[in-house]
């Protein structure tokens, strides 16, 4: 392939380092060592002629090897970033965050001069700014201001391979931007592209943007001996404990260890299990430090200390550890091979925040972390059968996510026709019809596709455009408080423990708030209660309620009210008037409305599909005329849940049109 240009690797030098630095302290000396010791550092004059050949190139390079911190630093020393800035993106606060302390530390600069970053709700840069490391989502929301990115003379995409849909979109924005700043006569430079990834399959990146030219620095890696569990474990984290101890005590050298699990609870409880165990056995003294997004950065920053003498570090960690920050020392992997991952329901419209199989190819990212210094070992919590069932690659979150939400950011960025955007990997055709004709009843897009002020509004909430939509209707009526709650609520897992054993006990504790107007009613009124205990945990144990839920409910409704306040939605309550609440419900989800036949089952107006009320809703029993759900669940039989009861009148008020059509009041 004419296109690829293979990079020498593994020689000293290469000319990185700046001039003076030599009179630096001994710290600074070691730093200087490192950065000229990477992988990349042998790289740099190819990439600097290549950078200036071509409007966008593409980097591969092992996870390590120096992209994310060297090349916006290679582009500044070799004074190309003039007149604007360099942006480069980080699908992960964190990471953004960290990375920008450690190249400031490198540069010899206070953060936020001329290094920064940006991430929501944290600004650290200056007009002087010159390096801008932030999260992919933040600098898509500098293109909703700003389509020509008019601040920066180069976009560095990095991460690629993790195609988050904020990067997805960011392709098809800054290649219109290129072409936009080549043609028309703008004052402004041409726009430079560089998209950095850690996996081998470039191509699609490089056709993409007109067949760039790929290059290619491999890294050092030295073999890794992978291990799959002889049989398949459901409680992954008691292997995951088992195998950790197994190698503390019987591996014979200190070598530090990396154990990749899915979210800062499960760490945590780990951590505390770990300790306790440690206790009670022999073997060397353990250091224990964990990595996880919503971390500070100064404790994170230990994991890049080197090991006090005769310790073994073990780091538990998100998949952040996975490509965008490196550990050194680690010769032992153990993962869990799962991940939070962003998932869609259709029923709902929602993403979740799920814990899922990981693919092959990021199972291989994993293991490659404990081969960076030398020889390492990795042991996955699947067996060998189960590894071979995994997908090859990882879904794009674009062909996982609810495209109503896509569909708005795109728009809101200027887009004129959604049909005609440039996707680096386009959704299917009516998955786009859907989500605009859902944007259309909702009042969110016009007839000629374009965002209406409403759409706009919908745009800045992170949620889907029903439940904002819901939250619009709110402010009319005056219950924004119950609503932005009852939103919180749905949008995390369930917030009731309702366990076989003691079905009887759960349902009678929770009878006092069971609300003929529904699920919806119900579960305000055991937030209204939840919020007003003074003991939260034997409250919510007395009433078999998911705490942890509930807390996290509580902290999206915080998110929720704050960016209410933002747009000048005013928070406003109403206690008592549950026919209002009700009715901004309706509103929201009036696609999702189904209607009691004389059979006795009921019948879903708008997709025409035969369902029964789900066992678990408070609606079981007393089957009224008309209500909408938020759930639709399909196993041998349809299950409709998290109802409302509704009226009529109001759907018919709400959308004359659309309920003429599916016949809402006439008996057929
Ligand atoms: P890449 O982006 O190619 O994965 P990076 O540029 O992030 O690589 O990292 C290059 C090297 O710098 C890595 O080997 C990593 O260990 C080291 N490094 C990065 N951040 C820090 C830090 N905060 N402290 C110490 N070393 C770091
Ligand atoms: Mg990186």
């Amino acid at each position: 392939n004419s296109r690829r240009v293979m990079m020498p690797t593994g020689a000293l030098g290469g000319g990185s380092g700046r001039s003076g630095s030599e009179g630096g302290s001994a710290n600074d000396l070691v730093m200087l060592q490192q950065r000229r010791n990477l992988p990349m550092a042998a790289a740099r004059p190819r990439f600097l002629s290549e950078v200036a050949k071509h409007e966008t190139v593409i980097l591969i390079g092992e996870t390590g090897c120096g992209k994310t911190t060297q090349i916006p630093q290679y582009l500044h020393e070799a004074r190309l970033e003039a007149p604007h800035a360099i942006a480069i993106t980080q699908p992960r606060r964190m990471a953004a965050i960290s990375i920008a302390k450690r190249v400031a530390q490198e540069m010899r600069v206070s953060i936020g001069s001329l290094v920064g970053y940006k991430v929501r709700f944290e600004d650290c840069t200056d007009t002087v700014s010159r390096l801008i490391y932030l999260t992919d989502g933040m600098l898509l929301r500098e293109a909703m201001l700003d389509p020509l990115l008019s601040r920066y003379s180069w976009i560095v995409l990095d991460e690629a391979h993790e195609r988050t849909i904020s990067t997805d979109i960011l392709f098809g924005v800054v290649k219109a931007a290129q072409r936009e700043r080549r043609v028309t006569t703008t004052n402004l430079c041409p726009l430079k592209v560089i998209v950095m990834s850690a996996t081998l399959d470039a191509d699609k990146f490089s056709d993409y943007f007109h067949k760039a030219p790929i290059l290619f620095v491999s890294g050092r890696q030295f073999p890794v001996d992978v291990r799959h569990v002889r049989d398949s474990q459901d409680d992954w984290q008691s292997a995951t404990l088992s195998t950790l101890f197994q190698i503390h005590q019987e591996a014979p050298e200190r070598h530090d260890m990396l154990v990749f699990l899915t979210g800062q609870e499960e760490i945590e409880t780990m951590m505390r299990q770990i300790r306790r165990i440690a206790k009670d056995i022999s073997g060397p003294k353990m250091t224990l430090l964990c990595l996880y997004a919503a971390q500070q950065t100064a404790i994170q920053q230990k994991v890049f200390f080197p090991t006090k003498a005769g310790c073994r570090k073990i780091v538990l960690s998100t998949n952040i550890a996975e490509t965008s920050l490196t550990i050194p020392g680690i010769r032992y992997v153990i993962d869990s091979c799962r991940v939070k991952a962003k998932v869609h329901q259709p029923s709902t419209g929602l993403d979740m925040l799920k814990v899922v199989r990981i693919s092959q190819a990021q199972a291989w990212q994993r293991t490659g972390r404990a081969g960076r210094d030398a020889e390492g070992q990795c042991y996955r919590m699947v067996t060998r059968a189960e590894f071979d069932r995994l997908p090859k690659d990882s879904t794009p979150e674009i062909l996982r996510c609810n495209l109503s939400n896509v569909i708005l950011q795109i728009l809101s960025i200027g887009v004129k026709d959604i049909l005609k955007f440039d996707f680096m990997q386009r959704p299917p055709g009516d998955a786009i019809e859907g989500a605009l004709r859902q944007l259309k009843l909702l009042g969110g897009v016009d007839d000629q596709n374009q965002l209406t002020p409403e759409g706009k509004k919908m745009a800045a909430f992170p949620i889907d455009p029903k439940l904002t939509k819901m939250i619009l209707r709110a402010k009319d009526l005056g219950v924004t408080e119950e609503i932005v709650s009852i939103v919180a609520l749905m949008s995390g897992e369930s917030i009731l423990v309702t366990p076989t054993a003691k079905k009887e006990e759960a349902l009678n504790s929770r009878r006092k708030f069971v609300s003929s107007e529904g699920d919806l009613i119900t579960y305000l009124k055991i937030f209204r209660a939840f919020k007003s205990s003074n003991n939260k945990d034997q409250w919510c144990q007395q009433h078999f309620v998911h705490q942890r839920n509930m807390t996290f409910a509580l902290e999206i409704r915080k998110q929720l009210i704050d960016l209410c306040h933002k747009l000048n939605i005013p928070i406003q309550s109403n206690v008592g008037q549950t026919d209002l609440i009700r009715r901004a419900i309706a509103e929201g989800m009036f696609v999702n409305v189904a209607k009691l036949t004389r059979e006795g089952y009921y019948v879903t107006l708008d997709s025409r599909q035969q369902a029964r009320i789900h066992p678990s809703s408070v609606m079981f029993q007393t089957k009224p005329e008309l209500v909408v759900f938020t759930e639709l669940i399909s196993t041998q039989k349809n299950y409709i849940r998290n109802l409302t009861l509704v009226d009529a009148n109001w759907l018919l008020e709400a959308q004359p049109d659309y309920y003429r059509q599916h016949r809402i009041v006439t008996g057929d």
